[in-house]
């Protein structure tokens, strides 16, 4: 075997940026929305569990584990919407992907901006299914670190090449813009979310607070709309008002994972929702007429990090950006561990 086992390919977050950027953001995304719908396609092969999570005053660290029977992963996530006050990210990840066969892990990686990648191919395979016919114009309200991955993610797969941006920090809405300006947008910045949602055949929130907040209420979403809500995932942390919800067909990735954390929890526990699989398998409709209002509740499952990860050992072998991590003791006589310890001492 030329490649030793013991040694774990690490993609650090310099490693990662070289490979999104070799192959450009919007492929990079377009292929993560076929890796993700891919393993959509399978769901009823994966282990699935609503991840486990750690809550505090200021926000929440989860594990996110899922097999597919060949390989095991998981992600370490947490949550903290005040951390930017002090100049630290909301959301930060890193995860590991592992051969089922010896239960050796094969990979580790940095996974915040995977995270963001993910999430915005997830949305944009969602809106493939559930969007108007012909969208062209998204409404993005919350401007911070997952807004500009989901603007590219909704034009590389949708075809969105219209933008109209709120944040309650203008200064969020005008860096969004600025990152964006070389991608072929027409983007207007709105003083409201009122005025954000005008004319917008998707909105996307992506707001961060850890509050049942109102981002948009009943009369701001009119007949036909699809929405992408992104932000509320947490129990307790919800963007939409529940008339919303009423009026909506729900999508959701893994029921007992959202009733929890979803805008759903907002609603009875048996409230009738679609699981996305079911859509892209072709077993339930995804958006049945032109004036239907289609709501993603998307809160983050662990397949989708499974694919990430699947997508990215195979784009870190091909470029060669990853390095090796002396991760795990391995004696050359599996059962000296000790033994092994006694001869580092003697050299
Ligand atoms: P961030 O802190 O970088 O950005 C959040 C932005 O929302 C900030 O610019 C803030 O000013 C703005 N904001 C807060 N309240 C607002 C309001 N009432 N109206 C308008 N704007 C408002 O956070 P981020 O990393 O971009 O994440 C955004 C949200 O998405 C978070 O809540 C995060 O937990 C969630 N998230 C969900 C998934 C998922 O899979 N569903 C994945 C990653 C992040």
């Amino acid at each position: 075997m030329d490649r030793k086992l013991n040694l774990v390919r690490f993609v650090s977050v310099d490693r990662m940026m070289r490979i999104i950027l070799a192959r450009g953001v919007e492929p990079v995304l377009r292929d993560l929305a076929a890796a993700i719908e891919e393993d959509f396609r399978r769901w009823e092969h994966f282990d699935k569990t609503a991840r486990v999570a750690s809550h505090s005053r200021e926000g929440v660290i989860e594990l996110m584990p899922t097999s597919d029977g060949g390989q095991y992963a998981f992600k370490y996530v947490n949550g903290h919407p005040r951390n930017t006050r002090d100049g630290l990210q909301t959301v930060t990840a890193f995860g590991m992907l592992a051969d089922v066969a010896t239960g050796y892990p094969v990979l580790l990686s940095e996974m915040t901006i995977l995270t963001a990648l993910r999430t915005a191919a997830t949305s944009a395979m969602a809106a493939r299914h559930l969007a108007p016919v012909g969208a062209r114009v998204m409404a993005m309200i919350g401007n911070g670190a997952q807004s500009e991955f989901q603007a590219l993610a909704f034009k590389a797969v949708l075809g969105i090449d219209r933008l109209r941006l709120h944040d309650i920090d203008p200064a969020a809405s005008r860096r969004c813009a600025a990152n964006l300006a070389r991608y072929g947008f027409t983007i207007e910045i709105c003083d409201t979310a009122e005025s954000a949602v005008l004319g917008a055949d998707i909105i996307t929130t992506a707001t961060a607070d850890k509050a049942n907040a109102t981002i948009l209420t009943d009369n701001m979403v009119g007949a036909g709309v699809h929405i992408n809500a992104v932000g509320g995932d947490c129990p307790g942390k919800t963007e939409l008002h529940a008339d919303i919800l009423r009026r909506s067909s729900i999508f959701v990735e893994y029921p007992p994972q959202t009733r929890v954390e979803g805008e759903i929890q907002q609603l009875p526990g048996d409230y009738p929702v679609t699981e996305l699989w079911r859509v892209v398998t072709g077993l339930e409709p995804g958006r049945r007429d032109a004036c239907e209002i289609t709501l993603f509740d998307s809160v983050g499952f662990a397949i989708e990090d499974f694919s990430a990860l699947r997508w990215l050992a195979r784009a870190a072998g091909e470029s060669g950006e990853y390095d090796e991590l002396d991760l795990l003791a391995d004696p050359d006589e599996p059962r000296d561990l000790f033994g092994m310890l006694l001869r580092a001492e003697a050299a």
